[in-house]
């Protein structure tokens, strides 16, 4: 079959490999949908040791498909069921899953392989993150699953309550999950970012505010022109960071009112340093949150989502590409031209 590989930092190619062959408990999958997500960017330019502790792997972990083969003792799943899995699934016995903490999980199972004509699903994640997929709901909508189940994860961390106003800072793919969601759960969102594209797509999926902070450059200078759009000019009642960057971790911050309560989502990168004012904490109580991965209660509940039609992975979704596209579409996400992309190894609809 045709497969992405991925080589070392900066090679990463479309080879034929053999075709996977399910192990006990494993299934084997055909890949009708296959998307792009800002890990696989970062993987693809720097390397990932949890991801990919060794080289050459296989690559990309948000898809849906058909099975196309079980393995030994697997029950509930058949050959042509449409399915769509998680990427990691946890271990279920480790202090963080016994505390119901999976998403700390010690021994988290990986799966990568997404953009190949097939993908062999490891048993544990088989048991534990695996769902069959309705037939209303289209297997590009699906394909984010992982993305939406870690945004879920981070709605149920914010304790948004009806009539809230809640800046997200940040309106990529992740930013605009929270838009959409804090916007059905009835508060007031404010998207903040520095692309017009990006803020736009913020409003269709809900925000009732936009602020562009293009040339504005300090965390303080940005809350200020948050809190101007917030009862009394106290601040918003939640701030969501969904970038990734310390800079907007503390701007996210500044736009808290006393009592506010900050999700700071997005993963910055190592060595990121971020600044608190002690005082302001003290005195104004305010609640500081890290929001990391999923759990399979939070998969289920993403599908849950999509299946009502709360959520629509096509949302995210720029553009369709074959296979080949894969480092094209990976260049064009960084350009910042494009959300997600769809890739279609087995070609035809989606
Ligand atoms: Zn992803
Ligand atoms: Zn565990």
């Amino acid at each position: 079959m045709r497969a992405a590989v991925f080589h070392e930092p900066g090679r990463l190619e479309i080879e034929e490999v053999p075709d996977p062959v399910p192990g006990p408990g494993e299934v084997v999958v055909d890949v009708r949908a296959a998307a792009t997500c800002g890990t696989d960017l970062k993987s693809y330019r720097r390397g990932h040791p949890k991801l990919f502790p060794s080289l050459p792997a296989p690559f990309g972990h948000e898809f849906a498909g058909d099975v196309a083969a079980v393995g030994e003792g697997v029950e509930h799943f058949t050959p042509g069921m449409r399915v769509v899995a998680a990427n990691t699934a946890p271990c279920t016995t480790c202090w963080a899953c016994v505390e119901g903490r999976e998403s700390l999980c010690e021994n988290l199972t990986f799966l990568n392989g997404a953009f190949a004509e097939q993908i062999l699903l490891p048993a544990a994640i088989v048991e534990r993150n695996t769902h069959e997929l309705a037939a209303h709901v289209p297997y590009e909508a699906a394909a984010p699953l992982e993305p939406l189940a870690t945004v879920v994860h981070g709605m149920a961390e914010t304790g948004i309550r009806l009539g809230d106003t809640v800046a997200v800072h940040g309106t990529g793919p992740i930013g605009l999950m929270f838009c959409r969601l804090a916007t059905l759960r009835g508060a007031r969102v404010i998207a903040v970012d520095q692309s017009a594209f990006r803020l736009a797509e913020a409003e269709r999926l809900g925000a009732a505010e936009r602020v562009d902070i293009t040339g504005l450059d300090e965390p303080e200078e940005r809350a200020a022109a948050v809190r101007e759009l917030t009862p009394g000019g106290r601040g918003v009642d939640v701030a969501i960071e969904a970038a990734g960057h310390a800079e907007v971790w503390e701007q996210a911050v500044a736009t808290l009112r006393p009592g506010g309560t900050a999700v700071l989502f997005g993963g910055p990168k190592p060595g990121s340093v971020m600044r608190v004012d002690p005082v302001a904490m003290h005195y104004e109580e305010y609640v500081l949150k890290g929001v990391f991965h999923h759990t399979p209660y939070y998969v289920a509940t993403a599908l849950r989502l999509l299946e009502s039609g709360a959520l629509d992975g096509r949302d995210l979704i720029t553009e369709h590409r074959p296979l080949e596209a894969l480092v094209d579409s990976l260049e064009d996400m960084a350009a910042g031209r494009g959300n997600k992309y769809i890739l279609t190894p087995q070609g035809g609809s989606t």
